[in-house]
């Protein structure tokens, strides 16, 4: 049985354009993992330090047959491949890959937390959302589309990236 999830990603470092787009090129390759849809690439202002680059965000749907941990799994190894760089919270990174929503389901557990948390207020995730899941409801009952019209200027410091 497959299961519909959506995979937000993130890179500001060493070339953030390829390091997303060689992710969604790896996350394609995986057996158990399908790939649905690919939002356009947006360019965002950094949360938190401000003496950063701009960020290159991305959302993509999938099927997977994966359990959601073995998914984290799966997502964590290919963040390790690009040499992800975990020094700062909310500092520069070379890849960051989050599970924003797998099927309806709610999970809180140390390890992996579904919906993701931050995603209800973070124009750089919602925004490319929109792009392939205009419809899309949160487990909550929050559509998405409110949650984009909801958002105030400083969450909508994000443009479509210039190729
Ligand atoms: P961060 O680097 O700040 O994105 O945090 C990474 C950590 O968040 C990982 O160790 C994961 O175990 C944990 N985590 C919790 N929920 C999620 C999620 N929905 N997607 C990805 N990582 C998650």
């Amino acid at each position: 049985m497959s299961v519909t999830a959506f995979i937000a990603l993130g890179s500001n470092l060493d070339n953030p354009v390829s390091q997303v787009n060689t992710a969604i090129g790896e996350i394609e390759h995986i057996h158990g993992i399908e790939l649905k849809a690919v939002s356009r690439l947006y360019r965002t202002a950094p949360v938190g330090p401000q003496d950063q680059d701009d960020f290159i965000n991305a959302v993509v749907k999938v099927e997977t047959t994966f359990p959601p941990l073995e998914l984290l799994d799966r997502l964590q190894e290919i963040e390790q491949k690009h040499h992800r760089i975990r020094t700062v919270h909310w500092g520069p990174r070379t890849l960051d890959l989050d599970i924003l929503l797998y099927g309806s389901e709610v999970i809180d557990s140390p390890r992996l937390k579904i919906p993701h948390p931050e995603m209800k207020r973070r124009g750089f995730v919602l925004v490319p959302l929109m792009d392939i899941a205009s419809e899309l409801v949160l487990p909550d009952g929050s559509p998405v589309s409110e949650l984009v019209a909801r958002l105030g200027p400083d969450d909508l410091k994000i443009r479509p990236a210039v190729l």
